[in-house]
């Protein structure tokens, strides 16, 4: 290992209990998507503290920051998340059992995702000044991943324009470094509009919105035959009314729309569109239409994702203490063995059967899933249009663990967790230090990048007009 390297690393080991304390710290705050204050500061300072040059407030988000050490090229990225899912408020024991009942919780582990980049990046920077190495880290606070896509804000204002290269880490239940692709998204809202009037006086007087929202919904799911066969398409109604004797003059639904390519998504979209006009003409209502967000599909890198395995694997998986086993045993007593088969065949890593049997996962696999798709959304997948792009994942749960579960939550805030977190942003600043000293690897990384994009063009899916809904939480 060259000694920029292990100078960095040796930071990471000396302040692992800053480190797991600002995780912690947290984990502990718990906050939605754009209400992210606590989080994003605590992150900001301590980049402030190690000589950053800090940017609040960014893309029009109060929680959204850029902080940069170092200047000229290259310019490296990288990302961290700090927003909690709503109602999953958990302790930190292996059984079911709410902090505070109905309060947000760390479902996806982004308390260990924002604070393992920070890390990285803090360790870097070290390296740099110690060992002169030239170029700028820049770390990207990125608020909102779970539902309004902070990331695509930041993009569309250019923030990402000048980065050569951007990597972030998620925790998961296996050491992932994928090469699958995933779906393009857009959410959106279809507010109908009618008439109300008595429903049993004086039904004829009434235009129904619900009549609206329900043949809409039977186009759709017509329409269900002819899309391609990776196409995702669903709905919930939000609102269809008050009460029975009275004709809806107002109901809502809401919709994701996804498909392996953007364009293939827009094509969907647009009959969709079509659909929901259909639906208002054939009830004599009115159809608005409210583009919410969306992302594109993701871009693999091939050559960043080997330096993350190469790394992994020479800094070695971290070794779990019996207090850690311990917890993570009752964990996995909650978790049905058929649940978990079925999430190990899902995630289409070849050998997946090996790690059926086991509670954590030891193995770090070479890159998989050349040419396939994964059929979840990330606003991830917007930078890596910018610039080659990987987000790799490491075992902070036990094997089986769904994401966004109390499980995670409460395995995100304990020893599992925590080495997790210490591991990632160990590798993450060795492949960081690979991409700022090897120019030849971040040169090919880059070529790769534009041999995948072809010659698509990046558009940003959100409307000029659309600012991110910082109220959203007050509705
Ligand atoms: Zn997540």
């Amino acid at each position: 290992m060259s000694l920029e390297k292990e100078y960095a690393l040796d930071w990471i080991e000396d302040s692992k209990k800053l480190i797991i304390g600002i995780s912690d710290k947290v984990w502990e705050f718990a906050e939605l998507g754009l209400i992210e204050f606590k989080s994003s500061a605590l992150l900001a300072e301590e980049l402030a503290k190690h000589g950053f040059r800090v940017e609040r407030g960014i893309a029009g988000m109060p929680t959204a920051f850029a902080a940069t050490w170092g200047e000229g090229k290259p310019v490296i990225g990288i990302m961290g998340e700090y927003d909690a899912l709503p109602g999953l408020s958990q302790k930190k024991v292996p059984l079911k059992e709410p902090l505070e009942h109905g309060k947000p919780g760390h479902g996806c582990g982004h308390n260990i995702h924002g604070t393992s980049g920070m890390a990285a990046a803090i360790a870097v920077r070290r390296a740099m000044e110690k060992h002169k190495l030239r170029g700028t880290i820049k770390f990207f606070g990125c608020p909102a991943e779970e539902n309004f896509s902070g990331k695509v804000y930041m993009v569309r204002d250019g923030y990402f324009s000048d980065v050569d290269a951007v990597i972030s880490h998620h925790p998961s239940s296996m050491n992932d470094v994928s090469l699958l692709s995933s779906l393009a998204v857009n959410s959106v809202k279809f507010h109908f509009l009618g008439k109300a009037s008595h429903a049993g006086a004086s039904p004829e007087q009434g235009r129904s919105a619900l009549d609206a929202v329900e043949l809409m919904n039977t186009g759709v799911n017509y329409l269900r035959e002819h899309v391609m066969q990776d196409a995702r398409i669903h709905y919930v109604i939000e609102k269809g009314g008050d009460q029975p004797n009275i004709v809806p003059s107002y109901a809502r639904s809401w919709y994701y729309v996804r498909a392996p390519e953007r364009e293939q998504l827009e094509f969907i979209y647009d009959w969709i569109l079509d659909i929901a006009k259909g639906a208002a003409t054939m009830t004599r209502t009115e159809v608005e239409t409210e583009f919410l967000e969306g992302s594109y599909n993701v871009i693999p890198n091939r050559t960043i994702s080997e330096l993350i395995v190469k790394n992994m694997r020479e800094i070695g998986l971290p070794r779990h203490s019996d207090e850690d086993l311990k917890f993570a045993e009752e964990i996995a007593k909650t978790i049905a063995p058929e649940m978990k088969i079925a999430q190990l065949r899902k995630s289409k890593r070849p050998g997946w059967e090996r790690l059926v049997d086991k509670l954590i996962d030891d193995e770090v696999p070479d890159p998989w899933g050349e040419g396939e798709v994964s059929h979840g959304s990330t606003d991830v997948a917007d930078v890596g249009w910018q610039a080659p792009t990987v987000e790799f994942s490491t075992a902070t749960w036990v094997l089986g663990t769904p994401a966004h579960s109390w499980q995670a939550v409460a395995q995100n805030g304990v020893g599992i967790g925590h080495k997790s977190l210490i591991f990632a942003a160990k590798v993450m600043a060795a492949t960081v230090i690979d991409l700022l000293t090897r120019e030849e690897a971040l040169n090919r990384a880059r070529k790769e990048n534009r041999q995948r994009i072809g010659n698509k063009t990046y558009k940003s899916p959100i409307p000029p007009e659309r600012k991110p809904p910082l109220d959203a939480w007050e509705k």
